[in-house]
């Protein structure tokens, strides 16, 4: 589960295909968390994540929006930076929209006129199809439905079976 504001999706003029963006910190802060890094680096090594820094200026802008929006917003410094990315996007012609289920940041981006959907809107954990795995024996699990190894009792983990089954662009 993605806890952070993660990903910037940049979805081409027609709405048909889009690529990941994401900034340094998130891969940063992921780099503990299994799944998510799984994800990422699955993304990134298919071609489909850009990892970029905003610009200056869009960071104190969104800097500056949030605190016209009151102290009961708190956006991280990471936070910060995925919505930052995004406008620098948007002034580079692109339509993008934030990933993000974080009420702050969603806060921020609308009022930037940003598009944003949750992870769950998206169905994105539903796209993956997860291996289960006993880390101590190497059995491999089709289904979750048994957190323990039914052989030698360890806690399984699981890892994508496949790539995100998005379109590839033709170039
Ligand atoms: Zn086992």
């Amino acid at each position: 589960m993605l806890d952070t504001s993660a990903l910037i999706m940049g979805l081409d003029p027609l709405g048909l295909d889009f690529d990941c963006y994401s900034v340094p910190q998130v891969t940063e802060e992921l780099r503990q968390q299994t799944g998510p890094s799984f994800r990422l680096h699955a993304s990134a090594s298919s071609g489909k994540l850009k990892i970029q820094s905003p610009s200056k200026a869009s960071l104190t802008e969104v800097s500056d929006k949030a605190k016209t929006l009151g102290d009961k917003l708190v956006l991280s410094p990471t936070d910060t930076t995925v919505i930052a990315l995004a406008l620098d996007l948007r002034k580079q012609g692109e339509t993008p929209v934030i990933v993000s289920d974080d009420y702050a940041v969603q806060n921020v981006a609308e009022e930037l006129s940003l598009t944003y959907q949750s992870l769950a809107t998206l169905g994105i954990r539903e796209k993956y199809n997860w291996v289960y795995y006993c880390p101590a024996c190497f059995r491999q699990y089709s289904t979750g439905a048994t957190q323990d190894c039914t052989v030698c009792g360890t806690k399984l983990k699981r890892k994508p079976l496949d790539k995100v089954a998005t379109k590839q662009r033709g170039s």
